[in-house]
C-alpha cells in the first residue's frame, strides 16, 4: 500500500502480544494482495481486466470495501468515487511528466468514471463494471479497511488496547492500562514542520487526515493534489487538509479524501449529518491559514 504500517499494543505477556502483531501484519498482507493497483494479479485488478458488465464474484473483504465506498459516494454525491483510476493513472502519468493531460486524454479517462457504473449484488457477492475501462482505485480507503482488520485480528486475539497507524490513517483500540486513552497529534497544513494544531485524546475509533502536504505535483506554476475531483478528472489546487475522527479507520480514511473534495462548507455538513463523527479542516490561501471545526469537534475529549 505503499506505506508503513506500525501497530502499538499493551499486553501482560510478550510471547501473545508479539503471534497476535506478526498476525496483524500478516492480515495487511493478504489484503494488499487483493487490492493493490500496482500489483498485476491482485484480485481488484484482475476483476478490472474482465469484460464490462460480466458480473464477477469477489471475496468477502473485496465486497465489504466496495460496499462501504459506495455508501461514502452516495452520501457525497460521487466527491468519493473508486472509479476514479482511469484519471488517477493519467495523474501519476501526468506527475512523471510534469504536464497535464491532453483533453482527448481526459475526455477517454473521465468517460469510464462513475461510481453508478459499480454494480453490488449481495446475494451472489458480485460485482459488475458495466462501462468500458473501468479501473477502481483503492487507494483512498484501504490502509484504513487494512488498520481496522488489523486491530480486528488483535482483538480476536484478547489483546484490545492497541493501535494500527498507517501514516495517516490510524485504527485506535482500547485506551492504555490505566489511561483514557491515546494521545493522538493533528499536524498543521505546512510541510516539515513538527508543529501540531492540539492533541486528543481517543480509544476505540478510527482517525485520518488527507490532504497534500506530502504528495503533489506542480505544472506551470499550479499545484495539484493526488486527491482527484471526480466531476474535473484533475487533482485539487486549492490547498486543503482534513483531519476526520469516527467509529473505525474505513470510514475516517475515506471522508478525509471525500472533505478534501467537498472543501470546508460542504465537508462540514456532511460531517455534521453523519452520527458519531467530527473533523478539522485546515485550508491555506498564500501564507493566510483558515480553521474549520465541526459541531462534534470541539466536544472531543483532550482538546487543547
Ligand atoms: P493518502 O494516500 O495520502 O493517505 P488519501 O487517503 O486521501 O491519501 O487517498 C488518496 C488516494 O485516493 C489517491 O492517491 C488515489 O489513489 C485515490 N483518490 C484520489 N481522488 C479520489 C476521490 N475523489 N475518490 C476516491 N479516491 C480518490
Ligand atoms: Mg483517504
Amino acid at each position: 500500500m505503499g506505506t508503513m504500517f506500525s501497530i502499538t499494543l499493551y499486553a501482560p505477556e510478550e510471547n501473545s502480544a508479539a503471534a497476535a502483531a506478526e498476525a496483524a501484519f500478516h492480515r495487511v498482507d493478504a489484503l494488499e494482495d487483493m487490492m493493490s493497483d500496482y500489483q498485476a494479479d491482485s484480485e481488484l485488478l484482475q476483476l478490472c481486466d474482465q469484460p464490462y458488465g460480466k458480473p464477477v464474484a469477489v471475496s468477502p473483504e473485496l465486497f465489504d470495501i466496495f460496499q462501504r465506498a459506495q455508501e461514502i459516494s452516495k452520501l457525497s454525491n460521487g466527491a468519493f468515487d473508486i472509479t476514479i483510476g482511469p484519471c488517477v493513472r493519467l495523474w501519476r502519468f501526468s506527475r512523471k511528466r510534469k504536464t497535464l493531460p491532453t483533453a482527448a486524454e481526459l475526455a477517454a479517462a473521465r468517460r469510464a468514471v462513475g461510481y453508478g457504473n459499480l454494480r453490488l449484488e449481495p446475494h451472489t457477492r458480485t460485482a459488475t463494471l458495466l462501462a468500458p475501462n473501468m479501473r477502481l482505485d483503492l487507494g483512498g480507503i484501504a490502509k484504513g479497511y487494512a488498520a481496522d482488520e488489523a486491530l480486528k485480528v488483535m482483538t480476536r486475539r484478547g489483546i484490545k488496547s492497541a493501535l494500527v497507524a498507517a501514516s495517516g490513517d490510524i485504527a485506535i483500540g482500547d485506551p492504555p492500562p490505566e489511561q483514557k486513552g491515546w494521545k493522538v497529534s493533528l499536524s498543521t497544513i505546512d510541510a516539515h514542520t513538527n508543529q501540531v494544531t492540539g492533541t486528543w485524546v481517543l480509544h476505540n475509533c478510527g482517525v485520518s487526515t488527507s490532504g497534500d502536504t506530502e504528495q503533489f505535483v506542480e505544472i506551470n506554476g499550479v499545484r495539484y493534489s493526488h486527491i482527484l475531483d471526480p466531476s474535473t478528472g484533475l487533482g485539487l489546487t486549492n490547498r486543503i487538509q482534513a483531519s476526520i475522527i469516527a467509529p473505525d479507520a474505513t470510514a475516517t480514511d475515506a471522508l478525509a479524501t471525500t472533505v478534501c473534495v467537498l472543501g470546508p462548507k460542504r465537508g462540514l455538513a456532511l460531517i455534521d449529518s453523519m452520527p458519531h463523527t467530527a473533523a478539522l479542516i485546515l485550508t491555506k490561501n498564500g501564507t493566510q491559514t483558515q480553521s474549520f471545526a465541526s459541531r462534534r469537534f470541539d466536544k472531543l475529549h483532550g482538546k487543547p
